[in-house]
């Protein structure tokens, strides 16, 4: 059965990062589809006009056509932060029997050890790690160790086993990041080609991220 892959990410707005990040890790990966899943924000950011309905509404409109990524919004479903354990099992209990890959990227990969339960999240999932050109892999660490022995050079490594691999790939930079897309809206600047037409559309009908930070 194809592999799936799982992107999990604040998506506080998605933006063209997010979206080249699923394209490139699928196709290079041979994943059948990618999930997006917002995750809760933690509560202080959680102000109106970011709230769950609004991204997953901006998410939405970002995959629009694109073949083969879909919006998954159970962790939005749920009255708490969930843990990304806790969202591989609900979809294992759903899909027994399906192979997932998370992909994350490295610098997100780097801190790795400091997930909840995150030597068990490699029992129900392989790791995708994109890497933008000149980010190196961790050297020293629990975080090295894991990839030591989990590591696959080449993607049919993720067909032998359900989970517990990970495999690293390299993905042309896009250096975009909700952070500063938050802080042009705020200081008036356009965010043309960093976020995709539609998404752009609804923050500017709904006036979102007027005084970000
Ligand atoms: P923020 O600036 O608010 O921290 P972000 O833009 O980094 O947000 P997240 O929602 O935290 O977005 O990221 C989700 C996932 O997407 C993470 O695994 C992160 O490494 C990855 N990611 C974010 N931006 C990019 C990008 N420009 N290129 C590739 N991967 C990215």
């Amino acid at each position: 059965m194809a592999l799936i892959g799982l992107l999990g990410g604040t998506f506080d707005p998605i933006h063209c990062g997010h979206l080249r990040l699923a394209i490139e890790m699928k196709e290079q990966l041979g994943l059948s589809r990618v999930l997006l899943i917002p995750a809760h924000l933690p509560p202080h950011r959680d102000t109106p006009q970011v709230d769950a309905r609004t991204r997953l509404a901006l998410a939405q409109a970002a995959i629009g056509d694109i073949p083969g990524l879909e919006v998954d919004g159970r962790e939005l479903q749920r009255a708490e932060a969930s843990y990304t354990i806790e969202t591989l099992r609900s979809l294992h209990v759903e899909h027994p029997g399906q192979s997932y890959c998370l992909l994350l990227g490295m610098d997100a990969f780097r801190n790795f050890d400091s997930w909840y339960q995150w030597q068990d999240i490699l029992r129900f999932c392989h790791l995708g790690v994109a890497a933008r050109p000149g980010s190196n892999c961790p050297q020293r660490g629990p975080v090295a160790k894991l990839l030591g022995h989990s590591r696959v050079t080449e993607p049919k490594g993720l067909n032998t086993v359900p989970a517990g691999k990970i495999i690293i790939r390299e993905i042309p930079a896009l250096e975009i990041s909700a952070t500063e897309i938050r802080k042009s809206i705020a200081s008036k600047r356009t965010i043309s080609c960093l976020v995709p037409p539609k998404v752009k559309q609804i923050i500017c009908e709904k006036r979102l991220y007027q005084d970000a930070k």
